[in-house]
């Protein structure tokens, strides 16, 4: 698609991004059919193309409106398009280009103001935690609403202490920590168990997705530079990666080498962290024939079928697709067939479950319905996102794929393997 820039646009970097990926689009519309708001709300402007065309318009100089920023809104930011775009359209950092465009433009309501700062700055803060915990210990008594979004207290079980040559950094990440710290100590079990030790830089914070995704790009660059800061120290000394087990943070930290390409003090060192960032799908994918000798087949036996729930940020953001699901197939776990729409979004997105409820809980009850169709024991995922907003309303228990291994492990350890 050719694009006349308008005169505000033509020197700037989103100028010149959002002009090079809409080139590419051939408005072939194939994206439509897989977009999820699409298919919802059966709008051409709740789809890919349509929201192409309102980036186009923008930076062509059409004045956005609140229905603009509304069409935009209403997107997952799932990048189901960019896996059905037969063209590679670099379809998410085009919707960076429009929404950071659009929220300069249009101003939002107070109420809506307040809600956005309130998840940016409240899920971020060092508070959250303590804060979550006190939530949980109340949790039978809170409002069904309120119940459903906290999810119940687990046993993180022990750190291991053991120290070993190869290391590798894992981001604990602002809302997992609170809600589920079982996954970061699973996490730096089965790594121990292959002989890498876990390091949690102290100064790490949120990845900055958060912030990223409600549009303020200021807040997302402080949080991507703190954590670089925080790194650097290790990656010198000679990490061998950093470990990421929630696919959301994931997809985002791999992504700081594009999102500080501008910056003159922080370009290097971002590509260098995100070359050096995997899935923990992509680490334990190289580590089947050790994994196997830990896990004893009387325990895979009696473990139930599992089903697994492949987030977006995964196989859409991070494009790997089926990694996870063939290395838990190739260490013996009972996994039911992909289940129906495993490319389509669970609803969770991000704070998308806060701001568009509506959308977001008929995705989840489309997605609970397909996954509960092989009546699997337990529903797996990779992104702790997914996992809570899932649990709201399954009738069986959803975890970290991660966890499932790890209390595997556990229990054929105990029976000598
Ligand atoms: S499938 Fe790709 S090329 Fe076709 S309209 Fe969608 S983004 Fe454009
Ligand atoms: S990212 Fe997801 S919701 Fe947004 S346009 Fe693409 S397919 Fe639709």
């Amino acid at each position: 698609m050719q694009t006349q820039l308008a005169p505000q646009f033509q020197l700037t970097a989103q100028g010149q991004l959002g002009e090079s990926i809409l080139r590419k689009c051939v408005h072939c519309g194939f994206c439509t059919a897989t977009c999820p708001t699409y298919q919802l709300l059966g709008d051409e402007l709740d789809g890919p193309r349509g929201r192409i065309y309102l980036i186009k318009e923008v930076l062509e100089g059409a004045t956005p409106t609140q229905k603009t920023q509304q069409h935009l809104d209403r997107c997952l930011t799932c990048r189901n398009c960019e896996s059905t775009c037969p063209s590679g359209v670099d379809y998410a950092h085009l919707l960076d280009v429009g929404r950071e465009i659009v929220e300069k433009a249009v101003p939002r309501s107070f109420g809506a103001q307040l809600t956005r700062w309130l998840l940016k700055r409240g899920l971020t803060s060092s508070l959250f935690k303590p804060a979550y915990k006190v939530a949980q210990t109340l949790r039978p008594l809170l409002p069904k609403f309120v119940r459903s979004k906290i999810t119940p207290q687990k046993d993180p079980g022990v750190w291991p202490s053991a120290k070993h040559l190869k290391q590798a950094l894992l981001l604990e990440g602002c809302v997992q920590d609170a809600m589920m710290p079982n996954v970061n100590s699973a996490t730096a079990r089965v790594l121990n168990a292959l002989s890498v030790q876990t390091i949690i830089a102290p100064k790490a914070q949120c990845c900055g997705a958060l912030a990223h995704h409600l549009n303020d790009v200021s807040l997302a660059h402080a949080h991507i530079k703190a954590n670089i800061d925080a790194w650097w120290p290790w990656i010198e000394q000679g990490v061998a990666y950093i470990v990421m087990n929630a696919s959301g943070c994931g997809v985002m930290v791999k992504d700081y080498g594009h999102l500080l390409r501008h910056d003159p003090l922080y370009a290097d060192k971002a590509q260098r962290i995100s070359a050096l960032t995997l899935d923990i799908g992509e680490v334990l994918a190289l580590e089947v024939q050790a994994l196997q000798n830990l896990l004893h087949p009387q325990v895979l036996k009696s473990l139930g079928q599992a089903v697994f729930h492949p987030p977006c940020t995964l196989q859409h953001g991070q494009k790997i697709k089926g990694r996870v699901e063939d290395t838990l197939s190739a260490l013996g776990f009972a996994l039911s067939l992909p289940p129906k729409e495993a490319h389509l979004c669970c609803g969770s997105a991000g704070t998308y479950s806060v701001l568009e409820p509506t959308l977001s809980n008929a995705l989840k009850e489309r997605k609970l319905q397909n996954l509960l169709d092989s009546k699997p024991a337990v529903i797996l995922s990779a992104n702790v996102g997914c996992i809570s907003h899932l649990q709201s309303a399954s009738t069986v228990p959803v975890e970290h794929w991660v966890e499932w291994l790890d209390a595997a492990m556990t229990k054929s350890q105990a029976l000598g393997a």
